[in-house]
């Protein structure tokens, strides 16, 4: 069993280069951001304020998440609906982030994410993998870029995704929901102090993988199994 933490600010493309290394050693990825835009599609769908704590926590009781992986792809279901892409929009992204302020969220969503990596060698990635849900990780990875570039990559998933968005307001939500992340008081969005910093704004997909395939070759035995 391996637990590999990954952790960052938005658009450091860290699903789609864990998705790469989880293909490549044969490990389960988890994408936890998915879980809080969850929370927050629910919330949405009430149309209950997502930074309003008490009404937030006062309907977590009717929400069951179940999360299932086929073919390497994960598929989140909330209250046995797979939501898929519906999650995956600009606005999920500021509901996923101010319902993850929210203490009675992250526990909530604490469990199910630590059975996860209780069952499964895992690729997990998140903002507070490396310091709250696996502090003994074999592998904690910071993974980061820069601003620009982040927001780059962001606009061209969502156009290539058919969604029409311009890239000033791309990269201006983004900066929003980076302070949000990393300014609130609960599990704040930041590098464990035993992460390795891996930035990787002059880096493709490929080298991206590679480099962190190559800090798993270094730091962990998993290729002495
Ligand atoms: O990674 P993704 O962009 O899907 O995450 C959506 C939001 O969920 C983040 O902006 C962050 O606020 C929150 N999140 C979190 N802790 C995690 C994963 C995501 O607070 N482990």
């Amino acid at each position: 069993m391996i637990q590999i933490a990954i952790d960052g600010p938005g658009g450091a493309g860290k699903s789609t280069i864990s998705k790469g290394v989880a293909a490549k050693l044969g490990i389960v990825y988890v994408d936890t951001g998915a879980l809080y835009r969850t929370v927050g599609y629910y919330v949405r769908n009430k149309e209950i304020d997502p930074h309003d704590r008490d009404a937030v926590g006062a309907i977590l009781p009717e929400i069951s998440i179940e999360v299932a992986y086929v073919d390497g792809a994960q598929h989140v279901f909330l209250n046995g609906e797979d939501l898929g892409d519906k999650i995956r929009t600009p606005e999920m992204s500021m509901y996923a982030s101010a319902v993850s302020a929210i203490p009675s969220v992250r526990a909530f969503l604490l469990e199910t994410q630590k059975e996860i990596a209780r069952k499964n060698s895992v690729i997990m990635d998140g903002r507070d993998i490396g310091t709250v849900i696996l502090p003994n990780a074999d592998l904690k990875v910071y993974l980061t870029a820069s601003a620009e570039c982040r927001a780059k990559r962001r606009y061209d998933e969502l156009i290539a995704k058919g969604q029409s968005v311009r890239f000033e307001d791309v990269l201006r939500e983004m900066n929003e929901r980076d302070t949000q992340d990393s300014t609130r008081e609960i599990a704040p969005a930041q590098a464990a102090e035993d992460a390795i910093l891996l930035d990787n704004t002059g880096l493709n997909l490929e080298e991206s993988i590679d480099a962190i395939i190559a800090l798993v070759r270094e730091k962990t035995d998993f290729f002495a199994n």
